[in-house]
């Protein structure tokens, strides 16, 4: 997708070798503009299957969640992020570990908004090493519910996340590959 590939390659900033800061569009400061065309084509590039759902993973995710199910006319859920300690009975729970802050992150998401009739499409912004995607992946599972695919605007190809969610035989479809964040410089 042009557009965000130039947009990556004007502004985004290379924090290390294995993080891209994309503040000015995405992550912070949100361009509707741009993430409207992102809906457009996740909506696009699925328009085979019969989507229920769209899901992500709050906060980063819901933008693009939210212009992907205006495009395809469904609801979007975003699982919650919570402290183990505070769950109840009533929702579905996925366990994400992470890098950064090195401990488990549960999210959650409420029963009676996912069921066995579902057919869910994961969206996030970034796939890094595949752990936030795994962790919707169980919320769906639990729920009984059907994943059609993962569709994610920036994907780390470096890293092992698009490795993981192809092996499992899952569709993924990623807007953009960022193949290397060494030196500074943003290859894609
Ligand atoms: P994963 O679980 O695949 O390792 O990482 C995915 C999540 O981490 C995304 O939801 C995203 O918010 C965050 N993330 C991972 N890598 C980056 C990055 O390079 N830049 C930014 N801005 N967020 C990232």
């Amino acid at each position: 997708m042009d557009e965000l590939k130039q947009r990556i390659l004007s502004e985004g900033q290379v924090l290390s070798d294995s993080i891209l800061k994309v503040d000015s569009f995405l992550n912070h400061q949100i361009d509707p503009t741009l993430m409207h065309h992102i809906g457009q084509e996740f909506a696009r590039r699925f328009s085979n299957e019969e989507i229920t759902k769209v899901l992500t993973v709050e906060s980063s995710g819901i933008a693009v969640a939210l212009m992907t199910g205006l495009a395809l006319k469904t609801p979007v859920i975003f699982a919650k992020k919570k402290k183990a300690t505070t769950m109840d009975k009533d929702v579905y729970v996925g366990k994400i570990y992470s890098f950064t802050r090195r401990e488990d992150v549960y999210i959650a998401v409420a029963k009676r908004y996912l069921s066995s009739e579902d057919k869910v499409l994961i969206v996030d912004d970034f796939l890094a090493t595949g752990e936030a995607a795994q962790g919707m992946l169980q919320i769906v599972e639990q729920a009984g519910a059907k994943v059609v695919g993962v569709g994610i605007a920036i994907e780390k190809a470096f890293q092992k996340g698009g490795e993981i969610l192809r092996e499992k035989g899952i569709r993924l479809e990623t807007l953009v590959q960022v193949t290397n964040l060494s030196h500074g410089q943003v290859e894609l």
